[in-house]
């Protein structure tokens, strides 16, 4: 290896992905800097509770909280969701554990530290330093003066923002797209205290602690306040979109009386991957590279299967001494283009044929287990797939007749579901086949887009219908 760096490694983003991949690669032996804009204090606190599947603690060796601190808010194991009106209900039964989200990430930070990695809190990455077309470097802000500072590999972790990936010139390889408005979901999370907390309520209950509205793409989660939960909602092109569902949602649905006592604003990415994650000197994780589960816009878990994948093929690259050029890094890309990456494009171009279903057509689909019963719900938590026997299939398919003879669910929605599953399969077959050789990605990516010209993207359908 050329030129001695200064790290092995500067991520930029003290997130929940830059921080466990810093931490990843520092278990081994790796020299590790991570860059974070925000104060030490204050990192984590752009938003409240959150839930993780509790499998990853696990699987990615991280002790789960501990029941009684700050960090823990519950753990359950049933999520219910409902169709129109409030009906049908469909049990998933799943464990997730519901977290403090700036609680989590503290501990995370510590965890880091412990194991070697080095924070510059209250910095700010300003631009990248490029030598022969190879990302050596970069230059950050910290309180007014700047400071240059190398390493072998520069990863974004900055979340969507994705701040050194859309500053890279061509020649680095990836893509530099800014994630644009409209393929956002506007999220708005509003704190509710039940006025009174020991009637029954959603969000209180046995297989009610988490219950989800899907046609209103709306839910109610646990909250840490005593009596109270999250009633929360996303809808695409704006937050003034997600207000109007609210109305609609709580004409169709009536819920106890209760009072907001706060309200949080955000943005999730509706959005593919970069072609690539991988460049000259170059990974995007996370948020940045846009690696969220399209059915729950959650990024964390699936972005730490892709950390595994990352620190092995990395760490074995500096053990060999070899530049972390794009071509020696291309397996990267390979092992996750071709498993959870194909998946997660797969339910991207698929979801939102089904989320811009009428009424009439989703209580149809709730009504007889059609795509929304608890085990599609639980199959497509676990695999990020849909798993549908050869007998269920058979069943499926009577039901669909079944429905267009009794005009309950109309042949636009079958034909939209029946195209858009057309669309997916053969996106998900082209994933399959990531070229193993580089030479080959070009033709990929011409292919790539052709397929995903046709891909309908989230819209707000509430006002179709009323
Ligand atoms: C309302 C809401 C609820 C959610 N709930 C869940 C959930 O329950 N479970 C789940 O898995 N996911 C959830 N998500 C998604 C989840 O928050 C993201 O997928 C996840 O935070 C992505 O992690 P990240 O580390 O890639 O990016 P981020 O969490 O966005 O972290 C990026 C970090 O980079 C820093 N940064 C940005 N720019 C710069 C810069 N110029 N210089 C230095 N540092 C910079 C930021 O300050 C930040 O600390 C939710 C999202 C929203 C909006």
């Amino acid at each position: 290896m050329e030129n001695k760096k200064d790290f092995d490694i500067i991520i930029v983003g003290a997130g929940p992905v830059g921080i466990y991949l810093g931490y990843r690669f520092s278990k081994m032996d790796r020299s590790v800097l991570i860059i974070e804009k925000d104060s030490k204090e204050s990192t984590g606190s752009k938003m409240d509770q959150f839930h993780l599947e509790s499998m990853v603690f696990d699987k990615y060796e991280i002790p789960p909280p501990e029941e009684g601190t700050d960090e823990f808010i519950t753990k359950f194991n049933y999520t219910s969701y409902f169709g129109p009106y409030g009906k049908y209900q469909q049990i998933m039964e799943y464990s997730i554990t519901a977290m403090r989200f700036q609680f989590f990430i503290q501990r995370l930070l510590l965890m880091a530290e412990k194991e070697g990695v080095e924070f510059i809190f209250s910095a700010e990455y300003k631009k990248p330093i490029i030598k022969d077309k190879m990302l050596t470097g970069i230059k950050y802000d910290l309180n007014g003066s700047i400071h240059t500072v190398s390493a072998n590999l520069i990863v974004d972790a900055s979340g969507s923002s994705a701040i050194v990936r859309t500053s890279l010139p061509e020649e680095i390889g990836v893509e530099n797209f800014r994630i644009l408005d409209e393929e956002k979901m506007y999220v708005i999370q509003r704190v509710i205290e039940w006025k009174n907390p020991d009637k029954p309520h959603p969000g209180k209950g046995k297989k009610l602690e988490s219950v989800s509205y899907l046609y209103y793409k709306t839910w109610i989660a646990p909250h840490f306040l005593p009596n109270a939960n999250i009633l929360g909602g996303g809808q695409p092109g704006g937050f003034e979109n997600q207000e109007k569902a609210m109305e609609t949602f709580l004409k169709d649905v009536s819920l106890p009386p209760y009072k907001i006592v706060d309200v949080h604003k955000a943005t999730t990415a509706y959005r593919r991957s970069p072609f690539s994650i991988v460049g000259n000197g170059f990974l995007c994780i996370g948020d940045s590279a846009c690696m969220s589960k399209s059915f729950s816009g959650e990024a964390i878990e699936s972005s730490w299967n892709v950390t595994l994948i990352a620190v092995e093929e990395i760490d074995k690259l500096l053990n060999e001494g070899l530049l972390l050029t794009q071509e020696n890094l291309w397996d990267i890309n390979v092992r996750f283009f071709r498993n959870q990456g194909a998946k997660l494009a797969a339910l991207l171009a698929q979801i939102p044929s089904a989320a811009n279903l009428t009424k009439k057509d989703v209580s149809y689909l709730f009504k007889h287990n059609i795509i929304f019963s608890g085990e599609d719900f639980k199959s497509m938590w676990e695999n990020l797939e849909l798993n549908f026997g050869f007998g269920r299939l058979f069943k499926i398919i009577g039901l669909f007749l079944g429905g267009l003879i009794t005009r309950k669910f109309t042949k636009k929605a079958l034909s939209t579901m029946l195209k858009y599953m057309k669309i997916s399969g053969a996106i998900r077959n082209h994933y399959e086949e990531y070229p193993t050789d580089i030479s080959n990605y070009d033709e990929w990516v011409s292919k790539a887009k052709d397929l995903w010209e046709p891909v309908e993207s989230m819209r707000y359908t509430l006002e179709d219908e009323s």
